[in-house]
Order: structure tokens, then sequence, then C-alpha cells
């Protein structure tokens, strides 16, 4: 969607975010917009939110946010969710743009990654009570951690680990006021 059609809209504009295999932090640094959001809500309204980690969106959004990688079955199951219900929508952060610090296991098999994690570890129990985790509730590791254009189309990209909250704001104001996304290279992270 062209963010021109975005600004004509005379509904509030709907975004939802949700983050997959991260750390949060991308989400902080949203909320480190401060006082910005609350002009943004005079446009905005905010339908989800990886505060609340609820995983599925209730009816279509203009703008998804997407926080961390691709790391599980239920990350790719999200993940095509939003696309499915999101206009436009958007990578946040070194993990949803390339993976990240969880993509560091892609270096060994997961099989080698599992068993150093909870057999081989310092910290694991004594070897005849440690085990690999696996229960129907746990959502199956993908056997790579991938970003997310590798698993659907992502709009646009903000790296960084995590991103400043004047980039996400900048791509946020940009799509709300019918702008191109322009994100200056003194607001792109790369660390
Ligand atoms: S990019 Fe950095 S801050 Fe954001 S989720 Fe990943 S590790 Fe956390």
């Amino acid at each position: 969607m062209e963010p021109a059609v975005l600004a004509r809209r005379e509904e509030k504009i709907q975004v939802a975010m949700i983050a997959l295999c991260g750390c949060w932090g991308c989400t902080l640094s949203f909320l480190d917009m401060d006082e910005r959001l609350l002009d943004l809500l005079e446009k905005v309204s905010i339908t989800r939110s990886s505060l609340t980690d609820i995983k599925r969106i209730p009816h279509q959004c203009a703008i998804g946010f997407i926080e961390g990688g691709v790391a599980n079955e239920e990350n790719i199951e999200t993940l095509t969710h939003f696309r499915e219900n999101c206009d436009i929508l958007i990578s946040v952060g070194a993990c949803a743009v390339w993976g990240g610090v969880p993509a560091m296991r892609n270096m060994v098999s997961l099989g080698e990654c599992l068993k150093e994690a909870y057999i081989d570890s310092p910290t694991a129990p004594p070897q005849s009570k440690s085990v690999i985790p696996c229960h129907e509730d746990i959502p199956r590791l993908t056997s790579k951690v991938y970003p997310c254009h590798e698993v659907v189309k992502m709009d646009y990209f903000i790296p960084g680990c995590p991103p400043d909250a004047d980039a996400i704001f900048k791509v946020l104001d940009d799509l709300v006021n019918g702008r191109e996304v322009d994100l200056p290279t003194s607001l792109t992270r790369y660390d």
C-alpha cells in the first residue's frame, strides 16, 4: 500500500506489533518515543502490542511491526498471520532484519546446539538428569534462525539492536502522514 493512500484514510490507522525470537528490547525502543506516542495516537490506534504478546490480530491492520527473527514453527505461523492481515509489514531491529544474536546458533547444527545447551553445559544438571526439553506445548525449533524477509515479504527495515526510538518514530511518522519512508543514515544503526 502506498503511504499516501494510508494517510487519506478517514478512520484511525490500525497498528499491530508482535515479538518473535528476540529480547523485547525493540519494544522498549518503541516506548522510548515517549510523548510523541501521544501525538501519534490522534491518527493511530494500536490494535496489538508486543507487551500483551497476543499473536493474532482481530481485523486487517494498516501497519505491522515485527520484532525478532524466526526460530520456531510458532514464529512462522505468527509472521504469516501478520503478513496476511497487515497492509505494510516492517522488520524492526537486528533480529528481525538478519536474525541477530539468536542466529549465532546457525553456525552449528540444531542437534549440537541443544546438546551444548542442555547436556554439556557447565550449568546443566548432572548427566543422569540432563534432558533436552520436548513437549507438545513447546514450539518445534526450526533448523536455523531466519530473518523475517526469508519467510514472508517485508516492506521496510529498521536496523539496530535496538533501533533508536527516533528511527521508529521517523518511519511511523512518514507512513501516517503519507510520505515515502526516508530513514536518514544518521538514524540507521547496525550495532
Ligand atoms: S534487535 Fe536487539 S534489542 Fe531487538 S529484539 Fe533483537 S536482541 Fe533485542
